[in-house]
Order: C-alpha cells, then sequence, then structure tokens
C-alpha cells in the first residue's frame, strides 16, 4: 500500500533527478551524470539502511561498507559468472548482506554505545582486508564485473533506462522505510533506542527486533551496494567499500537527521551529486562535510530536517504547565474489548515467594512472600529503599532473582523474560514513567498496543491490506482515549514536553488501553495533582468492580491508599 505524499514524492524524484544528466543539461553537467546520479541513488539507498537501523533502532554501524561490498560482489558473481539476471542478483544481494547483517547484530544484543560501534569497525575492516581480499570470492584486482543482464545473453546499456530502475529501486526502500515507521515494527524500535526496560514491559521482544533491524538494514544494504557495483559496471578489491564510506554513511544520516528519511535522502543526494558537478568542488567534499557536521551537531541537533520543519512543537516551560489542565482520572478510557480473565475472584493470581534479589553485595530484596488475590486492590507500602521497586522489576522480569520464586496463575514465571511476562498480560508503571519519550503521546497509545496488533512483522513490511486495517483500529482506539482524557491538544507532542502529572496520566491510560489482567502501579500518584490522585482511588476501584482487574500498588500517599 502506497500513500499519496509518497507518490508525490516519487513524482518529484523522477522530475528532478533526470534534469542533472548530461542529456537534459549538456552545457552544466559534466559527462558522467547519469554515472554520478546513479551511484548518489545508490548511496541514498545505503544511508537509508543505516538511518534505519541508527536513526530508529539505535544500533550505530560504522562497518556498513562491508555490507555493501557483500552486496555488490553477490549481484556481481550472479550476473557475470553464473550468467543470471540482474533482478536475481539483487536478490540475492539483499539475502547475502542481510544474513551476514544478522550475525553483525548477534553483539549487539550484548553491546551497546562504543562498544558496538567498535565491534562493527572490525567488521567493516574484516570485510575490507580479508574477504574482498581473496581472489577466490572477490577476483582481486582484476575484479567482477557487474552487467545489466535482463536475461540470457540480453543486456541493457541504456543509461535512462537504468537511471529509471535506480529510482524506482530508491521508491521501493522508500516505501519498506515508510512501512516500518507507520507499524508496529517501526514503533518497537524508536522504544528501543530510547529505553529497553520500557520497551519490554509493552511486550517487545527487545532481542528479535535489534536483529530484525539489522537484516533489514543489512538487505537494504546490500541492494545498495548492488546497485552501485551494476553503476559502474565492475567491483574489485579497490572499490570504495571501506572505512570512509561507512563514516561517510553516518555523517550523511546524521547531517540529514536521524530518522529524518527524506531529508536523510537529500542529505546523500547532495554529498555525493554536488560535488561530481562541480568540478573543484570534489576536494572540498570532506571539509564541508565536517563543517556540516560540526554546524548540524552544535545548531541542529535534528539534522537539517530541523530546519525543513515548518512549525517547532510548542515548548512547554513550567509555568504553562499548570496543575489543573491534569485530566480527571475517572474519564480514563474503558477498553472495548478487555483481555480474558482466567483467575476466579479471591483466588490467589500473583504469587511471591521468598524472593530475593542482590545487587553486587546489596541485598535490595530479602526472602519477600506476598499473595495478591485476583480481583482486588493489593497495596505495599514501605519507606524510602525499601527494595519496593526491586521487587516490581523481579516480578516483572527486569532483574533476576538470586532466590525463590514468581507464580503467576499458578505458574512458575521466573524463566520468562520481561517481554514474554508483559504478554501473560502483567502490566507496570515505571518510578521514573515508563514511556517512550522521544514519541508522541498518540504513538504512545499506538505502541502500548504492540502486543494486540497481533500481525506478523514480515506483513507489516509490506503494509498487507490486514496490517492496515489493524493499524486503523489501533489509531481509533488511541484517539478514542486521548480524547477522553481530554488531551487531543496534546497528542501530536513528544511525552517530554508534558508535565510529570500529564506523563503520568499518560502512562496509566497506556496500561490500560489493552485491559491486562494484573496491573502494577509503581508509586503512581508521585507527580500528580491532589485531585488528580484522589480520583485515581476511584479509577482503579472501577477497574477492579467493573472488568475485575488486579491490581498491585506502591504508593507513599497514605489516605490514597486507605482509600
Ligand atoms: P524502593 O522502591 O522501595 O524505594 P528500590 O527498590 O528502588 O527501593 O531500591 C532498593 C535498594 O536497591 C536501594 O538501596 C537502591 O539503591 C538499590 N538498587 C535499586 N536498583 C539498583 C540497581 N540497578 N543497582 C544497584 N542498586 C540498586
Ligand atoms: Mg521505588
Amino acid at each position: 500500500m502506497v500513500r499519496l505524499h509518497n507518490v508525490m514524492t516519487a513524482a518529484l524524484l523522477f522530475v528532478a533527478l533526470p534534469l542533472l544528466t548530461e542529456h537534459a543539461m549538456p552545457r552544466l553537467v559534466r559527462p558522467h551524470g547519469y554515472l554520478n546520479l546513479d551511484v548518489g541513488i545508490a548511496l541514498a539507498v545505503a544511508a537509508l539502511s543505516l538511518n534505519l537501523l541508527l536513526g530508529y533502532a539505535g544500533q550505530i554501524s560504522l562497518g556498513h561498507a562491508g555490507l555493501l561490498a557483500i552486496g555488490a560482489f553477490a549481484s556481481g558473481i550472479v550476473t557475470s559468472r553464473w550468467h543470471g539476471p540482474m533482478a536475481l542478483g539483487l536478490v540475492l544481494a539483499m539475502v547475502v548482506s542481510g544474513g551476514l547483517a544478522f550475525l553483525v547484530g548477534l553483539p549487539a544484543l550484548r553491546l551497546r554505545g562504543l562498544y558496538l560501534a567498535i565491534v562493527t569497525v572490525v567488521f567493516g575492516l574484516v570485510m575490507q582486508y580479508s574477504v574482498l581480499r581473496s581472489t577466490v570470492f572477490s577476483g582481486g584486482s582484476a575484479g567482477v564485473a557487474l552487467p545489466r543482464r535482463v536475461w540470457g545473453g540480453r543486456v541493457f546499456t541504456d543509461n535512462t533506462v537504468y537511471l529509471v530502475v535506480s529510482l524506482l529501486l530508491l521508491l521501493a526502500v522508500w516505501v519498506v522505510d515508510d512501512n516500518v515507521v507507520r507499524s508496529r515494527v517501526g514503533r518497537a524500535f524508536r522504544v528501543i533506542r530510547e529505553n529497553e526496560a520500557v520497551a519490554q514491559s509493552f511486550g517487545i521482544a527487545v532481542t528479535r527486533y535489534k536483529l530484525l533491524a539489522f537484516v533489514v538494514s543489512g538487505a537494504m544494504a546490500g541492494l545498495a551496494g548492488a546497485m552501485y557495483g551494476h553503476a559502474i559496471g565492475f567491483v574489485n578489491n579497490e572499490s570504495p567499500f571501506n572505512f570512509n564510506l561507512s563514516l561517510q554513511l553516518v555523517i550523511i544520516v546524521i547531517i540529514g537527521g536521524l530518522g529524518r528519511r527524506a531529508a536523510v535522502v537529500v542529505a546523500a543526494l547532495v554529498f555525493w551529486v554536488l560535488p561530481s558537478f562541480i568540478s573543484g568542488l570534489h576536494a572540498w567534499a570532506y571539509i564541508a562535510g565536517a563543517l556540516g557536521l560540526m554546524v548540524t551537531v552544535s545548531r541542529h541537533p535534528d539534522g537539517i530536517a530541523d530546519l525543513l520543519r515548518r512549525e517547532r512543537p510548542p515548548s512547554f516551560d513550567d509555568d504553562a504547565v499548570e496543575d489543573d489542565s491534569l485530566p480527571a482520572l475517572p474519564d480514563l478510557p474503558v477498553p472495548d474489548r478487555p483481555g480474558a480473565l482466567t483467575t476466579p475472584a479471591g483466588q490467589p493470581l500473583l504469587e511471591v515467594h521468598e524472593v530475593s534479589v542482590s545487587f553486587g553485595g546489596l541485598r535490595a530484596v530479602d526472602a519477600v512472600s506476598l499473595t495478591v488475590p485476583a480481583g482486588r486492590i493489593t497495596g505495599l507500602i514501605g519507606p524510602n529503599g525499601a527494595g519496593k521497586s526491586t521487587l516490581f522489576n523481579a516480578i516483572s522480569g527486569l532483574v533476576t532473582t538470586t532466590r525463590g520464586h514468581v507464580r503467576y496463575r499458578g505458574e512458575q514465571i521466573q524463566d520468562l523474560r520481561a517481554d514474554q511476562r508483559a504478554r501473560l498480560g502483567i502490566a507496570r508503571s515505571f518510578q521514573q514513567v515508563g514511556l517512550a519519550k522521544d514519541l508522541s503521546v498518540r504513538e504512545n497509545f499506538l505502541l502500548a498496543q504492540h502486543q494486540v496488533a497481533g500481525y506478523g512483522d514480515l506483513a507489516a513490511i509490506a503494509m498487507t491490506p490486514t496490517v492496515a486495517r489493524v493499524e486503523r483500529e489501533l489509531a481509533e482506539r488511541a484517539d478514542q482515549a486521548i480524547e477522553s482524557l481530554g488531551l487531543v491538544h496534546l497528542s501530536g507532542l513528544p511525552v517530554r514536553n508534558l508535565s510529570g502529572g500529564q506523563q503520568r496520566i499518560v502512562e496509566i491510560a497506556c496500561l490500560l488501553v489493552t485491559a491486562p489482567e494484573l496491573v502494577m502501579l509503581d508509586e503512581p500518584s508521585a507527580g500528580m495533582a491532589p485531585a488528580a490522585a484522589e480520583s485515581l482511588a476511584g479509577r482503579l476501584r472501577e477497574l477492579r468492580d467493573t472488568l475485575g482487574r488486579t491490581v498491585l500498588i506502591i504508593e507513599h500517599n497514605v489516605p490514597l491508599m486507605l482509600d
């Protein structure tokens, strides 16, 4: 499914870019205008690939050139050695690079930041100095040809045709990128980038989505490499698949703006195409790039996308946030399709038995036992530092217990990951508001429905009609929830721009939008206006009485607790 503005972008690309060829502008454009454009478009695809990984999922790769290289050689081997069609070469390039990216992604499950950067640098260097130097694979300096083979002996050499093919491929990648962003896949990527614990508490399998980000990005990079190869017609071990290229891609994505698709494409085209048209600028490209990077990072941290955006979100300073702007909690939305209840009221739903948690030498939770009966509200009180939040983490699976066990619906759940426990219907709030704060209020409500979206990730990437329909339902429910909270005017704002109290209410509403069986609240009234805190008690009672849900609550507010 393709959206209107994508069609318009495509139209723009198809009209604007061919004007840059020597055919259209023989005077201005140097010979090889086509070649430069083709390479620029391949680079744009490569930049989109890195943008998906770095901009959305927050995983750095400084070895992306290695993935491009494998794609280029794979397509070369298919088209020149096996005499296969270019289409097959492109597909194989995506498969091989996607598979390789999966392997690069494995360390990312444990490493982040600088350490992950180093691992990916090493990957890029290994590709550059070992794999690409092996004559068996890359043909050494003789290299591998990449004929634009249609089928059998038919090869197309027409540059206009290849330019159109390149543009169509860029468009395809653009659409896939758009589908990712608009589905639960992209939301999962972006919450992982921000806070993995929050992602897990929404039932998102962090490992799976990190690897998916690597694989999709790798496939795009392989395609970009193959497009580059077919543009030049030949790759060898001197080809520019080196650390410089990896670095250029990172620069392009940062200058364009992390996670800003259109700006990243523009940055890639400008970065490559401009210097190659205006001779003399070429040598200055790196200096210009470096200056651009410095200006971007210091003045426009959101990239040039920041400059292109027409309106900035209003920023809320403290005096703009009035406590009486908080919605009354009784208006929290009641889910239209609450999940099934599994445990009869009064029976134990959650049993914690002699659970201990230690941080190094500090025993934060020491042999705690408690039972939470279904259909009741259970309170947990204790002084600061007593280990209440840590106990919540142990129940929801965010810390490992050193002793004891946790049963839910009569079954042991200690061995389950946090996201698996969330999918069993255990929802929790965090003492420090557990939302994706870079995402808007509306996107958080969509994110909160991750588990009920229930479509496959591949279907999401293709944006099948089912996915589109489910997304419309989720959006409807999100909008209803936002409306009943009276937060319509804040719907598009990043959550971090809301006041503490507003964030808290959005968090609780997000928890309730899927009606989990067990709701665990960690000091929910902290930061709320007294009136809102008062109405919280009523709302929790309603949750118990009308929906039969179970609540476990940590609270310092004694009147609320007694109520
Ligand atoms: P409460 O929620 O009851 O105020 P916490 O569970 O937050 O208490 O903390 C209990 C103890 O465990 C405190 O001494 C705190 O400093 C310590 N603690 C909590 N989380 C960690 C952690 N991730 N690493 C080390 N110590 C921690
Ligand atoms: Mg606490």
